[in-house]
């Protein structure tokens, strides 16, 4: 689904990525763990064709990624992307903030789309919000939307970028609860994430990024409880 071969990025001079390799399966949820400054985000970021990159190559179902070219249009159709902090439009309500996508990127019809919105903020268990603007939703309710709004694309693979480090602690659970239940439905996942018990429980796999480079990997519980690498053991060490 995502193929990731020998990627290299570089902001001027500075390498931030030397070299990734990863795949992700279809129906996989894989979460990037690692330190501030590894280069998780840029990854993200690359995979869905917000940053260009140097060399290497990114196909997503055999297309290949490319940040100037015309068809990223499609992928960014195929593979969503959530945020940190939301980035929801201020000036529009909920359900607009959902929609938004499907009628102007996708060319759906509004009814549709609409209707397919509320299906949506209701799995999201936020129907009876549909028509708040966001500065009257609480940080865990924005990010709900937010990734109801990365649901409306009908994506192949959702990415999600540190989604409940913005939140306050007891806002952090309904996000986690959302994301296991998509997980469960199947949807694909690249997560990059400090919730260790979120990645226990629900990643087929982790990945520990260090200075630009993937150095560890494997099934979430053995990286977790027994990792190899010294830097792994460092950085878990240090969060948990
Ligand atoms: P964090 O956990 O803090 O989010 P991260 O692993 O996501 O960190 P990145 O945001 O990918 O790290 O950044 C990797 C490196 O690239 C950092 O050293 C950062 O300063 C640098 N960097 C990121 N974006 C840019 C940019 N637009 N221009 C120049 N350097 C950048
Ligand atoms: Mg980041």
């Amino acid at each position: 689904m995502i193929d990731i071969n020998a990627l290299h990025k570089s902001y001027g001079d500075f390498e931030v990525l030397k070299g990734i390799d990863l795949k992700v399966a279809r129906g996989e949820v894989v979460c990037l763990i690692g330190a501030s400054g590894s280069g998780k985000s840029t990854l993200l970021r690359c995979v869905n064709g917000l940053e260009v990159y140097q060399s290497g190559a990114i196909h997503v179902n055999g297309q290949l990624v490319e940040a100037e070219r015309k068809s990223i249009r499609d992928i960014r159709t195929k593979v969503t992307m959530v945020f940190q902090r939301f980035n929801l439009f201020p000036h529009r309500t909920a359900l607009e903030n959902v929609t938004e996508g499907p009628i102007h990127v996708k060319g759906e019809n509004r009814r549709e789309a609409e209707a397919y919105a509320m299906e949506l903020l209701e799995r999201m268990n936020l129907a009876d919000k549909a028509g708040a603007y966001p500065d009257r939703l609480s940080g865990g309710q924005q990010q709900r939307v937010a990734i109801a709004r990365a649901l409306a694309m009908r994506p192949e693979a959702i990415l999600f970028d540190e989604p409940t480090s913005a939140l306050d602690p007891e806002l952090v659970g309904e996000v986690l609860n959302a994301m296991r239940d998509l997980a469960a439905e199947g949807m694909t996942m690249l997560v990059v994430t400090h919730e260790m018990g979120f990645a226990r429980e629900v990643a087929d796999r982790v990945l520990f990024m260090h200075g630009g480079r993937i150095i560890e990997q494997g099934p979430a519980r053995e990286l977790l409880s027994n990792p190899q690498h010294e830097r792994t053991r460092d950085f878990l060490g240090r969060i948990l």
